[in-house]
């Protein structure tokens, strides 16, 4: 089709639903059409087409020329069909149409345009099916969520003519039935044609930033909405975390630190992971830095620790230390991160800590950078060799790594 003819096709339907005509009264019993595309699974173009001027006359009943490109907008595929021969290796003759789900949905399309046609009783029949399957072709969605969307939608068809810098034209519309139109021309070309279903409501969505959580969203979205759900009530695990029976069994068995290398149970290596996580997005980096993740054991020369809050094992917070890559001056391990919910900061949970690692871990290195918190903590519990790094340690950590390698 060519541009200009594509352009006409968009004019003659905006034509059509232009022509103020009364509205069709609704049906409640199937016509002779919808029944044999009932029985037949599928309906020629010609029937769809001869179906349709059956309630949409307008423009002079050019709705039946419409049908195949009205079908392609949509993409809604026009195929070959062939009639079963009564004996098998009989010949047959074909025709070209739709599928029954791709009819009903291009009429639920036409109806969405504001064009006279109602798929509601073909809806109906073909509902109870789709309510128990678990795949849907697209066409077969647009037919379960028919009523939900009915007149709500907002539309666009474009046609192929090329929008060039320039001035448009707009002309707006509105239907008795409470449609809203909007066509776009240029240089005497239709371009677009919007459709507002008289139900359309602009939705006023903002972004909403959760301080909690720290997700940003869509409000009025139900899918981020949900999302949003998820990971808010993830965060208040981390954030407001409640006791851990298994993590309580662990601390009454031993006085000894609990390390989470590869050998240790998931749940374990679960909670450090996810505290990876939180604490990869509360700094924004680039990676989480926790060789392991929910389903996948860390790999070996990982370690991880889970500060306790107390015996109930509630799990305040977690660090992780590697020894993947020598630190400065050939030191073996290196603190990744640490991260303690906000609730749980600076009641010296880390510092009752830090001398267990050190003893365990020798005088580490701390990963650059370090926040101002965590300088103050170093300047304060650190080890000698730790507080020297924090005088330049990028750099100097960089000269090493570069002279290393
Ligand atoms: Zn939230």
């Amino acid at each position: 089709m060519t541009s200009e003819e594509s352009s006409k096709m968009l004019e003659g339907l905006f034509k059509l639903v232009k022509e103020i005509r009364p509205v069709p009264k609704p049906r409640t019993r199937l016509s002779v059409y919808e029944t044999k595309m009932l029985r037949e699974r599928g309906v020629t173009i010609t029937d769809l087409g001869d179906y349709a001027l059956l309630t949409e006359g307008r423009n002079y009943g050019r709705i039946e020329h419409y049908i195949e490109w009205l079908a392609e907008q949509a993409s809604i595929p026009a195929r070959s069909l062939l009639y079963r021969p009564k004996h098998i290796g009989e010949d047959t003759c074909g025709f070209y149409g739709f599928q029954l789900t791709d009819a009903v949905a291009l009429l639920v399309y036409m109806e969405q345009l504001g064009i006279m046609v109602s798929a509601t009783l073909l809806v109906d029949e073909l509902l109870p099916e789709l309510e128990m399957r678990t795949l849907l072709t697209e066409a077969e969605h647009l037919i379960l969520t028919y009523k939900l969307w009915t007149g709500r939608r907002l539309m666009f068809i474009q046609s192929t003519a090329k929008r060039v810098p320039g001035p448009e034209m707009v002309e707006t519309f509105r239907s008795p039935m409470g449609y809203r139109y909007k066509m776009v021309r240029q240089g005497g070309q239709a371009l677009s044609l919007e459709v507002r279903g008289p139900k359309h409501r602009e939705l006023k969505q903002e972004s909403i930033k959760c301080d909690y959580c720290g997700l940003t969203y869509l409000s009025n979205t139900p899918a981020e909405t949900r999302a949003h759900r998820v990971i808010h009530r993830r965060a208040a695990q981390l954030l407001d975390p409640t006791p851990n029976t298994r993590f309580a069994k662990r601390l009454a068995q031993t006085d000894h630190p609990i390390i989470v290398d590869s050998n240790a149970p998931m749940w374990m290596q679960k909670e450090v992971y996810r505290r990876a996580v939180k604490f990869k997005r509360d700094f924004r980096y680039d990676f989480v830095q926790w060789a392991g993740d929910d389903v996948n054991p860390v790999k070996i020369g990982w370690h991880g620790q889970l500060f306790p809050a107390g015996p109930d094992g509630t799990i305040a917070g977690a660090c992780a230390l590697s020894n993947e890559h020598p630190g400065p001056g050939g030191v073996e391990w290196t603190l990744a991160w640490v991260w303690i919910a906000p609730k749980y900061r600076r009641q010296g949970l880390l510092a009752a800590h830090w001398p267990g690692l050190i003893e365990r871990y020798g005088s580490f290195f701390i990963e650059p950078p370090l926040s101002e918190a965590m300088q103050g903590f170093v300047r304060s519990y650190g080890t000698e060799s730790q507080i020297e790094f924090l005088a330049e340690p990028r750099e100097r950590y960089q000269a090493e790594r570069e002279f290393q390698s």
